[in-house]
């Protein structure tokens, strides 16, 4: 492309004034479009949060209307991220109930099957309590090899999701504590 002086003060003038007009370089449009957003006027309950992915604790605002979440972005009062989002925090929105390509029911694949089975939340939670149950009875250690108490099973272990907030991990710890596991792991950190 070639560029004159004049030219080339042209872009510069309009690129330091925020605006970027190619036309007279002979390129067809403008670059800086306005990004699409909501109505300001339905900015109607708007909540900060914080993002659940990882501990950097980056602050969101998530609009709601009519219990719909209808935008979630950066909190620029935020003292963190100041409004902005890495890659996953920015797909949040993929989080919300609402979200139709959300999985929202059990699906079972039994030991060598190759089917996944729609199944009620009630039977996966029996199902899961009993094998907890059955495993936990059949490993149990009151003492470790050196004669130490350690009322604990090594046989079952908890992988963490991304999406558990601090108040989830709070109480999921204790019961997986209470429970002897010792193997307890978060999604995140691995
Ligand atoms: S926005 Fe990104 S960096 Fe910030 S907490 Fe979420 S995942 Fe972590």
């Amino acid at each position: 492309m070639e560029l004159s002086r004049r030219g080339f003060l042209k872009l510069g003038a309009a690129a330091t004034a925020g605006i970027v007009i190619f036309e007279p370089l002979g390129l067809k449009r403008a670059l800086a479009a306005p990004p699409k957003g909501f109505s300001v006027s339905k900015r109607v309950g708007e909540k900060t949060t914080i993002c659940p992915y990882d501990a950097s604790g980056c602050g969101f605002v998530v609009a709601a209307d009519n219990g719909q979440v209808i935008n979630i972005e950066g909190d620029p009062d935020h003292p963190i991220n100041r409004g902005t989002a890495c890659s996953k925090g920015a797909s949040l929105r993929q989080l919300a109930a609402d979200n139709p390509r959300r999985l929202g029911k059990v699906l079972y694949r039994a030991p060598g099957g190759s089917e996944w089975q729609e199944k009620s939340w009630d039977w996966a939670l029996d199902q899961i309590a009993r094998k907890i149950k059955t495993t936990r009875d059949a490993s149990w250690r009151e003492r470790d090899d050196d004669g130490y108490v350690v009322n604990r099973t090594e046989a079952v272990a908890s992988v963490g999701g991304a999406s558990l907030d601090n108040e989830e991990c709070h109480l999921l710890v204790k019961m997986l504590r209470s429970l002897g596991l010792v193997y307890v792991e978060h999604q995140a950190r691995i």
